[in-house]
Formats: C-alpha cells, sequence, structure tokens
C-alpha cells in the first residue's frame, strides 16, 4: 500500500520559484498499470520497489493521484529548436510531481512524461506512447551503465488509453529521475521576457542546486557557466566515444546539470560516419554525430547570453567580451576531454604529443567504410592481445588500417604493464554492447504486442554492457542488411 510517508519530498522548486510555473494535475487515467519498475533506482531513491508496485502506484505514476506531499507542477521554458526561437515551450506533457533527496544526499526531480495537457501543450496531446516510453528508459539506462552523465526512469506505466500517432498505440507515461530540469531554455524563457531579476533568481537557485561551492563567490554568475560549459563538454565527449548522436540538441533539451535529456530521435551509430542522422526531421543534419561539440558550444552560447546583466551590470561590453571568450574555450575544454576518452579506447594511459594525430589517422581511415564502431575497439583490444586478424578482417582493404596498426602497436609499446594489461584495460572502456537500433525496435515493437521479454533480455545486456554475456551475441552484431536507414521521430 502507497502511505503518506512513501514519498519524502523535499520540494525546493515549487518553494523557492513561485512565478516560474503553473501548479497542475495529471490527467485521469482508464486503467494505470505498471508496465516496469526500475527497482535499483528506487533504492538509490530511498523508495522500497516492492511498496511502489503495491496498489496505488500505478495510479500515481500514471499522474491520476498526486502522492501525498507531492506539489505537482508544470515548467515554464522557451528554446532554440533547430535554431530558431520559440519563446514559450514548457512542460506540454510531463508534470514534476516533487524532488527527493536520494541515498548520496542528492536532490533529483520526479517528473511524468505523457500525464496529460497542461498549459503549454499549445495543440500536443499532452500524451505519449508505450514504444517512446520504453525507448527513453532503455536508453537511459543504457547511457546510465556506459558511465555518461544521464537522467533515467523510474517507472513506466500505461494508461489504458489509446493514442493516436502512426496508427493506434498504448498510452504510457515515463516516471524520469534527474538532478534537476533546469535547461538552457528555462533562463532564455526570462531572459526573452527581459527579466533579469527573475534570470537572477534562477541562476542564485541553480547555484544553490547545482554548484553550492560558489554561492558567496563575487562572479558565481560567470564561474557558474564556466561549469555548466564543463560538464556539458565531457558529456558530449562521452556521447562521442560511444557513438550516441542525440538528434535534437535543441536549448531546451540542454540541461544545467550535464546530464543527457530528452531521447526522442536519438540513436547510437553502427559504422562509424560522422554524418550520422537518424531524425526524420533534421533534414540538414544540423545534430549529426561529428556536430555535437559544435552545437553544445552554440547552445552554452545562447545560455551566456541570458547571464550577460549578471556577469556585469554596469559594463555590458565587457560582459560580452569575458563570455565571449569563456563560450571559445569550450572548444580546448572538449577536445582535451575526448581525446582522454580515444586516448583509453586505444589503450594509452600515457599522454603523448602524437596522440591526437593518431586518432584522426585512426578517423580517416574508419571513414564511411562501413567499419562497427563498437566491434573495431573490442577487436582492437583482441589485436593487443596477438590477435590482428579479426580486427583487419572488419576492413574490405586493410592497407591503409595496416599502416596505421603498426604506429598504434609502437605507441603501445610506450605504456607501462603488458600489451595484455592494456588489452583488458580497453575492454573496461569499450562496451560489447550499445543499444542496437535493430534490437530496441525489436524490443519496442513486442512491448507494444504485450511481449516484454525481449525488452528485458535487452535491458541485461545493456545494464552492464562492457561484460561479454553467455548466449547473447546477437546483441553484438550490427542490423542486418535487410533493416536498412534508421529513421527517428520526436514528439512520439
Ligand atoms: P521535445 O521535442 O520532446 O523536447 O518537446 C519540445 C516541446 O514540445 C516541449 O515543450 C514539449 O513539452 C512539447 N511536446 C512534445 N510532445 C508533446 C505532446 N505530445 N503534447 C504536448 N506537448 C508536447
Ligand atoms: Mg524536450
Amino acid at each position: 500500500m502507497i502511505s503518506p510517508d512513501t514519498f519524502v519530498f523535499d520540494n525546493s522548486y515549487a518553494a523557492e520559484l513561485e512565478g516560474f510555473y503553473v501548479p497542475w494535475q495529471g490527467e485521469r487515467a482508464p486503467a494505470p498499470r505498471i508496465v516496469h519498475l526500475n527497482r535499483d533506482l528506487a533504492v538509490e531513491l530511498l523508495l522500497d520497489p516492492d511498496v511502489l508496485a503495491s496498489e496505488g502506484g500505478a495510479a500515481i505514476f500514471a499522474g491520476s493521484k498526486a502522492p501525498e506531499g507531492a506539489s505537482p507542477l508544470v515548467q515554464a521554458y522557451a528554446g532554440h529548436q533547430f535554431g530558431s526561437f520559440s519563446a514559450q515551450l514548457g512542460d506540454g506533457r510531463a508534470l514534476l510531481i516533487g524532488e527527493l533527496i536520494d541515498c548520496h544526499g542528492v536532490r533529483r526531480d520526479l517528473q511524468l512524461k505523457g500525464s496529460g495537457r497542461t498549459p503549454f501543450s499549445r495543440s500536443g496531446d499532452g500524451k505519449a506512447v508505450l514504444g517512446a516510453v520504453l525507448r527513453e528508459y532503455l536508453i537511459g539506462e543504457a547511457m546510465h551503465a556506459l558511465g555518461v552523465p544521464t537522467t533515467r526512469a523510474l517507472a513506466v506505466v500505461t494508461t489504458g488509453d489509446q493514442i493516436m500517432r502512426q496508427g493506434l498505440e498504448p498510452g504510457a507515461v515515463l516516471t524520469r529521475v534527474a538532478a534537476s530540469h533546469l535547461r538552457v531554455g528555462t533562463f532564455q524563457f526570462f531572459a526573452a521576457r527581459e527579466e533579469p531579476a527573475k534570470v537572477r533568481q534562477l541562476a542564485d537557485y541553480a547555484i544553490r542546486r547545482h554548484f553550492p561551492e560558489l554561492a558567496d563567490k563575487e562572479d558565481r554568475y560567470l564561474t557558474m557557466f564556466r561549469m555548466v560549459r564543463d560538464r556539458q563538454a565531457e558529456t558530449v565527449a562521452q556521447w562521442m566515444s560511444v557513438g550516441f548522436v542525440h538528434g535534437v540538441m535543441n536549448t531546451d533539451n540542454m540541461t544545467i546539470s550535464g546530464e543527457t535529456l530528452d531521447y526522442g530521435p536519438c540513436a547510437f551509430i553502427d559504422s562509424y560516419d560522422p554524418e550520422a542522422t537518424f531524425s526524420s526531421i533534421d533534414h540538414q543534419g544540423r545534430y549529426r554525430y561529428e556536430n555535437q561539440p559544435a552545437i553544445a558550444q552554440w547552445n552554452l552560447a545562447r545560455f551566456v547570453e541570458t547571464l550577460l546583466p549578471l556577469i556585469d551590470p554596469a559594463d555590458s561590453a565587457r560582459a560580452i567580451e569575458v563570455a565571449t571568450d569563456e563560450v571559445k574555450e569550450f572548444q580546448t575544454i572538449y577536445q582535451k576531454l575526448w581525446l582522454e576518452r580515444m586516448r583509453a579506447k586505444l589503450g594509452f594511459d600515457h599522454r603523448e604529443g602524437e596522440d591526437l594525430d593518431l586518432v584522426n589517422d585512426l578517423l580517416r581511415v574508419m571513414d564511411r567504410q562501413d567499419i562497427d564502431f563498437t566491434v573495431f575497439f573490442r577487436r582492437l583490444a583482441d589485436g593487443a592481445r596477438g590477435d590482428l586478424g579479426a580486427v583487419r578482417a572488419l576492413f574490405n582493404d586493410p592497407t591503409a588500417f595496416n599502416v596505421w596498426l603498426k604506429s598504434w602497436l609502437a605507441r603501445l609499446d610506450h605504456e607501462d604493464g603488458s600489451a595484455l594489461s592494456r588489452a583488458d584495460a580497453m575492454d573496461r572502456v569499450n562496451p560489447v554492447y550499445i543499444p542496437r537500433n535493430h534490437k530496441v525496435q525489436e524490443a519496442l515493437d513486442a512491448a507494444t504486442n504485450s511481449d516484454l521479454e525481449p525488452f528485458r533480455r535487452l535491458m541485461t545486456v545493456l545494464a552492464q554492457p562492457f561484460d561479454r554475456l553467455k548466449g547473447s551475441d546477437e546483441y553484438e552484431d550490427r542490423a542486418p542488411d535487410g533493416f536498412g536507414p534508421y529513421r527517428t521521430f520526436c514528439g512520439t
């Protein structure tokens, strides 16, 4: 039974940011039912999974019933979508039910996604469908297991509704857990309305919540910007190192916390292709794989613009100058973090001056050669163990690769420890399993037809992506030829 003390909420957003949200309720779902509960995450949130799974839990996760102590609300935000500014977006189908302090003492938002129309819904129905909700669950968990900063999901429920998308699909609600839902777009909302006092209030809140060590610092707003920039650089470096394409890096989907947010049209690359774009509406490839660092920087520029009056209230020219320099720095910081990741993927612990060239040479050799980005690095580790045949066999014509391989083996010799220990280190950072597009699709299609077994099996391998699991070969392979190019959709 869900008792009044099941959730111990501590709702800072509701208490400290009046005027930044609208108090709201979810829509009543006709027949809420829990499809999947994230038991490990429940425990981390100091919630009892058995209690959550009991009677009453489904209605809470569907948004039909607010738990005791909740102050459900919808957040206002704006955002640049594909480069064009919308002054009013906001939670069109999401509902913040409250904040919990987790077992590490960290404040986490509990937000429902798909719980019905809100004052920010515009022409949308406020709903979500089971396939899309399970997709967000799955990719979030996969990213978490890969070590990428990410929001996660606590529960998936079906509502009992049928929702019109490509056809009729089961309605569902995701319970999303995030360090916060503060976005670049939240700041843009108040900056665009020329309400600098509100931007300051929001910035002070963000500092208290995410960067409390800055609270008394005189240059705290600029320093906060730097910290957000550095976190985003790290997150995007990690995306690139695992071949993740977010697909809709609008400023309303970029967090202040650095967590990856909104798994709509995202996908992982199979063959290495800098231009990989999956979203059906990204015709120009704005959010293509190789463009993600540049877009993160662009978004950060939009963020710092909102902070200019706080950075130097008396001298806007100076504020612009220092902000511009800090935004420019992103490239150097990102490049360093990315190179660290790539070094580790190649088995290097030490830094050497030639490493960047070695990495870039490899990417040139792999470019559009139909080389699977994930399989490649595991086979390369096998190369360090003495089996060079398997990695060579990935190339139709290994001539250029053989030249590179020689340099890599020579470079690996500069490392301490044996080649075997370097190979083991590579296996700890290069996953065996990523959410392969065809496997994700297969799991979601089955779930939509009431068969959750493929979803559960996929979740099992993705939960430990670096360890090869017996009998799970099918999850390592890329899509069969017949699968064709993968297309993803927004707002599903
Ligand atoms: P997204 O592309 O999911 O980041 O959403 C962009 C904006 O559209 C946000 O304001 C969402 O709340 C809103 N939105 C997306 N899908 C829906 C929907 N089905 N109903 C209402 N609003 C939606
Ligand atoms: Mg969004």
